[in-house]
């Protein structure tokens, strides 16, 4: 039965006494990888995206997505709206309206 921790590991002690570099990775191959922004619209549902999320047949100045619409395939009917006293509820800016969006 292994009963070793962490911190008493011989990994660990590497951890606790390396010395610090702006890289925890920087004696390795391995690169800070940066997303960009998620400010890829698609085209078809408008929903936010990262380039590289655009599908392998797309280009990156025509994009097109499928972890969304796919490709614009799924369309949700619109939300219906709720009934006037529910409505209120989250509209309003009453004390009971601000109590029932804490809740929700
Ligand atoms: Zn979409």
């Amino acid at each position: 039965m292994v009963t070793q921790s962490v911190a008493s590991s011989s990994y660990g002690n590497d951890l606790l006494t390396a010395p610090r570099s702006p890289c925890f990775c920087s004696n390795t191959n391995l690169r800070r990888h940066y997303l960009s922004k998620m400010d890829i619209l698609c085209p078809k549902c408008l929903a936010l995206h990262w380039m590289e999320e655009r599908l392998t047949k797309s280009s990156r100045s025509s994009p097109v997505f499928g972890t969304c619409c796919l490709e614009g395939k799924v369309k949700l009917h619109s939300l219906i709206t709720p009934p006037p006293p529910l409505e209120a509820l989250y509209d309003e800016n009453d004390d009971r309206s601000k109590l029932f969006r804490s809740h929700s």
